[in-house]
């Protein structure tokens, strides 16, 4: 019987069967449905859903498989959560190579959306760091994929959305380090040139490198925010650092969204000022400075019944400042943006996926409460800006851009098509071939 299926952004809603995977040794099950490989639900749009078709779930599939705390190689189940990895790996001395910004994502949702992290401009996507997997498909074959060794379906699955197969088991190769803790700084600045000066100035030095921006501020503090960059801690520092986050939860859904235009104002204008210096030192836990928001439980709940769309778009460098400026301005003129906006610089290194999403660029995130057409119209306003600067549209957000934005995006999708598994399908892409 089909049961509800979501997203994270709680849109679209949609109906499938569920079947839990929990033996990466049986073939897939038999039925004439199409099928999609579901991790743990943490993509925003419709990438993660299958209306009427079956949701293959992955999160049985959890075992670690083999770990060498030498070379801190690591082979484990698809479904093993980045969170499970970091708790194995940090006492160790290892850490995940590239972490989205959340640890609540398992591996094979990782590898299908070729996540990135704050870490793009030194350590590319996680399919950098991805050695070798294992795809089913459903005539019941199964192939090794490396870098080498199909190389093509390789390269396929890293950011394949789920469609070429089902992975059941990947190995990773984890990055070293002395201890759970970082060394970050956070500067303020004043006006999106500021933020490019900033990131372009912090590349060579520090690892890791993000901007939170006030998408509510106009004129001349347009594009104001705050800016971080980090390394991790050498040794356990001896100031005293913050500790790792205690975790909060949204217990219910408010019958209306909390997230206003007058609330999103009231709380960037909070947020910018809360730092009283331009410039902030701080030693904290790793938890805190990678996954602020997984300290609130269900935090998606907030936008209300309807839910959220998450807007994700990478313009390239020639083009970027002045998209962004373009972009923001219409977000702000709106209205309509959350609290959330970030930004970041992609570095130069090209995606290992044949449809990843990173590319060389300037990416900005943020979320829109869900209201209908008024929210649809705003969207695709920024497509037309991020089409007209030669951008792309991050398929793990989307839950609504046209098949000709998205081919206009990814014009390698035709070569892709032909990985496709021809029992795998989902909503996103029976709405973006067509
Ligand atoms: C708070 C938050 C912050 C985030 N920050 C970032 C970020 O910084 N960078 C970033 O890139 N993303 C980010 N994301 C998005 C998230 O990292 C991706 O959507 C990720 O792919 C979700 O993984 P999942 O395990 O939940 O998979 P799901 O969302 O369930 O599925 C994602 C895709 O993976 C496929 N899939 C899952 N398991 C398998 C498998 N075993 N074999 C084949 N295909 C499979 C699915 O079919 C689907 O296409 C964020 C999400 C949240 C909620």
């Amino acid at each position: 019987m089909d049961s509800p299926a979501d997203s994270w952004g709680r849109y679209p809603r949609t109906t499938a069967r569920v079947v839990r995977v929990t033996d990466r040794h049986q073939p897939l099950p038999p039925g004439d449905a199409s099928y999609l490989p579901y991790g743990n639900g943490r993509s925003y749009g419709d990438s993660c859903l299958n209306d009427g078709g079956v949701l293959l779930h992955t999160r049985g599939l959890d075992r670690f498989i083999a770990f060498d705390p030498a070379t801190g190689e690591l082979t484990c189940e698809a479904g093993t959560l980045l969170a499970d990895i970091l708790d194995l790996a940090v006492p160790q001395g290892w850490f995940l190579p590239v972490t989205p910004g959340t640890r609540f994502v398992t591996v094979g949702g990782a590898i299908a959306n070729d996540v990135h992290g704050k870490n793009h401009h030194r350590s590319g996507t996680f399919g950098h760091h991805v050695r070798a997997f294992e795809l089913l498909r459903s005539d019941g074959s199964r192939m090794r994929c490396t870098a080498d060794e199909n190389a093509d379906w390789f390269a396929a699955t890293i950011g394949g959305l789920g469609l070429t197969g089902l992975v059941t088991h990947a190995t990773l190769q984890l990055r070293r380090i002395a201890g759970p803790w970082m060394v970050t700084e956070s500067h303020r600045f004043g006006e999106l040139s500021e933020f490019f000066a900033l990131s372009a100035g912090s590349e060579a030095d520090y690892e890791y490198t993000v901007a939170w921006i006030d998408c509510a501020a106009t004129g001349a503090s347009l594009g104001r925010g705050l800016f971080s960059r980090a390394n991790h801690a050498p040794s356990r520092p001896s100031a005293r650092p913050t500790p790792a986050t205690r975790r909060l939860s949204v217990p219910l859904t408010p019958p209306v969204s909390m997230i206003g235009p007058l609330t999103l104002r009231a709380f960037n204008q909070f947020y910018y000022h809360r730092q009283h210096g331009k410039v902030a030192h701080a030693v904290t836990h790793y938890e805190p400075f990678f996954y602020p928001l997984d300290a609130i439980g269900g935090w998606n709940r907030l936008y209300g019944p309807r839910g959220f769309l998450q807007y994700q778009c990478v313009v390239p460098p020639g083009a970027a400042m002045d998209a962004m400026a373009t972009l923001v301005r219409i977000i702000a003129a709106a209205g309509g943006g959350s609290f959330l906006a970030v930004l970041k610089q992609f570095g130069e290194q090209l995606s290992p996926g044949m449809l990843s999403f990173p590319r060389p660029g300037t990416t900005l995130a943020l979320d829109f409460p869900f209201r209908g057409p008024t929210t649809l119209d705003l969207l695709n306003r920024l497509d037309d800006v991020v089409a007209e600067a030669g951008g792309a549209v991050y398929p793990a957000k989307d839950a609504r851009m046209s098949g000709t934005r998205f081919r206009q995006y990814f014009p390698q999708w035709e070569a892709f098509s032909r990985y496709i598994d021809p029992r795998f399908s989902s909503s996103f892409w029976r709405r973006v071939e067509s």
